[in-house]
């Protein structure tokens, strides 16, 4: 049933446990499984040479995220995508772009207000997602 599932990983406890039914599912439906993670864009008004170090810092965290999510579901590199802007949007658009049947994620992440049930991202994501999404705890 399902062709394409996109899972989206911040290298949160709840991410990574998505990661293991993303895994799971891709195996059971024989989809193809793309892993996501978006970095916020640093604000230009830092100026030089803060501007490339809070940039370089910031690729290198993201890229070290993904690399993680790659090793815990065994997606091929060009499966792994790096993603700029705010999560929630940038997931949407790669979840149009790659026409995800499903999107697997986290129902929290790495924020630190553990008293809301559902995160920002994940919210933001069900409301507007063009398929059906699996919210992992
Ligand atoms: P908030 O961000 O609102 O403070 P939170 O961090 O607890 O709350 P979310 O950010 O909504 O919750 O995270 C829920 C899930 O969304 C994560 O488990 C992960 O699957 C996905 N997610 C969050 N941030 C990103 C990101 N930057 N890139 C990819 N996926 C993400
Ligand atoms: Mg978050």
């Amino acid at each position: 049933m399902f062709r394409t599932i996109l899972l989206a990983y911040d290298g949160s406890d709840h991410a990574k446990r998505a990661a293991e039914v993303a895994k799971a599912e891709a195996q059971a439906h024989g989809a193809r499984l793309l892993v996501v993670h978006a970095y916020e864009p640093v604000p230009d008004y830092l100026g030089e040479p803060f501007f490339e170090e809070a940039l370089k810092r910031r690729l290198e965290r993201a890229e070290r995220i993904l690399a993680e999510a790659r090793a815990l579901t065994g997606v091929p590199k060009e499966d792994a995508l790096l993603l700029e802007g705010a999560p929630a949007q940038a997931i949407l658009e790669a979840a149009r772009g790659e026409k995800a049947d499903l999107i697997v994620m986290g129902t929290r992440g790495l924020g630190a207000l553990g008293s809301l049930f559902l995160g920002s991202q994940s919210q933001r994501v069900v409301a507007e997602a063009p398929c059906p999404v699996l919210l992992v705890r």
